[in-house]
């Protein structure tokens, strides 16, 4: 008796967008099937390395592909490590992987057709069947189990496990061909996928680096072992010299691998020979993964040992923050039955990592120098993760500081080698300005005394800009500098002073207001830095910056309470009419000290404590 069980609902609500979703490029499924079965076949090799008795199972490993033009049936078989009962529900029934609500919006918001790259990157490829069927049959066949199973569904909700029988090891997956459109409203799959032509074409394209033999037969066909070639070529692109690879070679294999539907940005062709000898064919993707930011992400290359396939997504050989790197690295010296473990702690896998660090930084210095504007498209995508290396990686970190491209208080982009140079004469710091948005930054008062005196200031709005600033504290021989901190040295020769602090020191206002506000600040100040602007907010000491106690918070973690320290600009018109009043009868410091707090507060981009109370207080103040 059959099993009838629901698909659990996130599996449920993919499998209906398959369904009816319209796909740019609907070929997706057949890459999508041979690309697990090629999984399949690499597992099984990886554990018969372990386990004696899978060795058998292992030799061998091949696709077939089988139309049935009668029947309306394609069938995509492996003999690979197959799936027992609890797998084929793991597996097929449930979708296990973050982020798969933003994957569904993202499907819901294709308006176009769906891009066929949100499937492959987000790796959901077993349901892209329902995008050319209407009903899918996988039966199965665990290497070295002694049952087998046979799964059905008609993607409608609930899915069909029964006993099969599979005689040997692996998986056949069989789709049963949606029929052509009948009338306008229904989805058309405009290609015939039952033709041997089209299919050929197709896994020439897309599958042919794969490294098992794809096989293609309509049934019924005679086997004649003498004559079964295999579909694609099966070649180690990396292992040919670079000058015989065409670029169309080099963006099908990207695409191969990396299941992007677009041509990659660049690639990086390497051999080393010496100490560890091996070859590493990368390439940066022109735009980022849905992955990019998830804890559970892909990230890491293929790693073959002398040709063979051992595994994808391996840490070992790239640092975290080039995880938006696609690539293969084929190791002459490494050991075939090599664990995840082994590569952990090895020597050779960690100089293959810095070698490969250095030649993707060496590239991107290329690529700042020679293609600019490809470099930028390049930061823009790709430069937050890259900047995470200034924090984890000491060895290269100036080298990746040189890569940095910043948003300056001139509302122009720099590196930090043009920042350097272009200072002025008798500035020997680098200052910055870090908060949660780029316009903030720009309107920021803490801004004037700089413009004034024609110091560019670096605008550093990505959450991960104040942790490596902090991390790193200085580019060359000079020290970062807050434009935020209390005590601002501005250099000599570009100094900004305050002129008529008597008046304001006259009145007392300050220590009014430092009375009235007790300790929701940590000070008040007359103000070196403030042009124009009123009163601003700066830090106390090394404190941490609004946004970072926020981002601490947000993990959970305890912060000290913030420490702020008021400043006012003597030389505003406000403050002085401020200051006049101070010196009258009934003035009263706490409403206009709870004004002053709110400005500075709306200056920084921050919101008003009180902002109902703040408006009231305002508009009374105002009306007198
Ligand atoms: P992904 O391949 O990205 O993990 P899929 O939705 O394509 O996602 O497949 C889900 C899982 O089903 C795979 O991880 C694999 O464990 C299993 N699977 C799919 N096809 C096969 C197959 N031909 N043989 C064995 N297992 C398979």
């Amino acid at each position: 008796m059959a099993e009838r069980m629901e698909f659990q609902s996130e599996a449920k609500q993919v499998l209906e967008l398959m369904i009816n979703s319209v796909y740019s490029n609907p070929d997706i499924f057949v890459r999508e099937l041979i690309s697990n079965a090629s999984d399949a076949i690499d597992k099984l090799r990886i554990e018969s390395l372990s386990d004696q008795a899978l060795a058998e199972y292992a030799k061998n490993g091949r696709i077939d592909i089988t139309i049935d033009k009668e029947a309306g049936t394609l069938t995509f078989a492996d003999n690979g490590i197959g799936m027992d009962h609890d797998e084929l529900i793991s597996y097929l029934g449930t979708i296990a992987r973050s982020g798969t609500g933003e994957f569904i919006r993202a499907m819901q918001e294709a308006k176009n057709g769906v891009n066929s790259d949100l499937i492959g990157q987000f790796g959901v490829g077993f349901y892209s069947s329902f995008i050319a069927a209407d009903k899918v049959t996988v039966e199965t066949r665990k290497a070295g189990g002694s049952e087998s199973w046979k799964w059905e569904s008609t993607g409608d909700g609930s899915y069909t496990i029964d006993k099969g029988d599979r005689e040997t090891n692996g998986s056949a997956i069989t789709l049963h061909m949606k029929a052509g459109a009948e009338s306008e409203d229904e989805h058309d799959i405009t290609k015939d996928y039952l033709s041997e032509w089209t299919l050929r074409s197709i896994i020439k394209e897309y599958s042919d680096f794969v490294t098992y033999p794809i096989y293609l037969k309509e049934s019924g066909e005679k086997e004649d072992k003498e004559e079964e070639k295999p579909v694609n070529s099966m070649k180690a692109l990396w292992t040919r010299p670079q000058s015989d690879i065409s670029d169309e070679e080099f963006n099908d294999f990207y695409r191969h691998i990396s299941h992007d539907w677009e041509n990659p940005m660049e690639r990086i062709f390497y051999k080393a020979e010496g100490v560890s000898e091996f070859r590493a064919l990368l390439f940066i993707p022109s735009h980022p993964p849905m992955d990019l930011f998830y804890q559970d992400g892909k990230h890491g290359v293929q790693l073959y040992i002398r040709r063979v396939f051992i595994m994808n997504d391996c840490k070992e050989l790239i640092p975290e923050y080039m995880r938006f790197i696609k690539g293969v690295v084929d190791s002459e010296d490494l050991s075939l039955n090599v664990s995840r473990e082994m590569l952990q702690q090895d020597r050779q896998t960690a100089q293959i990592k810095n070698s490969l660090t250095k030649k993707v930084l060496d590239t991107l210095r290329k690529m700042m120098k020679d293609m600019p504007d490809s470099y930028n498209k390049f930061w823009q995508t790709f430069g937050v993760v890259l900047k995470e290396g200034i924090i984890s990686d000491f060895r290269h970190r100036e080298e990746i500081m040189k890569l940095c491209i910043f948003d300056t208080s001139d509302e122009d982009k720099t590196t930090l080698e043009d920042y350097v140079i272009n200072m002025p004469a008798g500035q020997d710091k680098i200052y910055y300005l870090a908060g949660s948005s780029l316009k903030n930054l720009l309107n920021s008062p803490k801004l004037e005394a700089f413009r004034k005196k024609n110091i560019k200031v670096l605008l550093l709005s990505d959450p991960v800009d104040e942790i490596w600033v902090n991390n790193a504290r200085k580019f060359d021989k000079y020290d970062f500098v807050s434009a935020a901190a209390e005590e601002l040295k501005l250099p000599e020769g570009v100094k900004a002073e305050p002129k008529e602090t008597e008046e304001l020191e006259k009145s007392g206002l300050v220590k009014k207001l430092k009375d009235a506000l007790g300790n929701l600040v940590e000070d008040v100040k007359i103000s070196g830095r403030l042009v124009d602007s009123p009163v601003c907010f700066v830090q106390k000491g090394e404190e941490i910056s609004p946004q970072m106690r926020n981002f601490f918070k947000a993990m959970g973690q305890n912060v000290p309470e913030e420490r702020k320290v008021l400043e006012i600009n003597p030389e505003n018109p406000l403050i002085k009419k401020i200051a006049e009043e101070s010196e009258k009868d009934g003035f009263n410091a706490g409403e206009w000290s709870s004004v002053l707090m709110g400005m500075a507060a709306i200056a920084d981009g921050e919101p008003v404590p009180d902002g109902k109370k703040f408006t009231e207080l305002l508009s009374r103040l105002l009306e007198k």
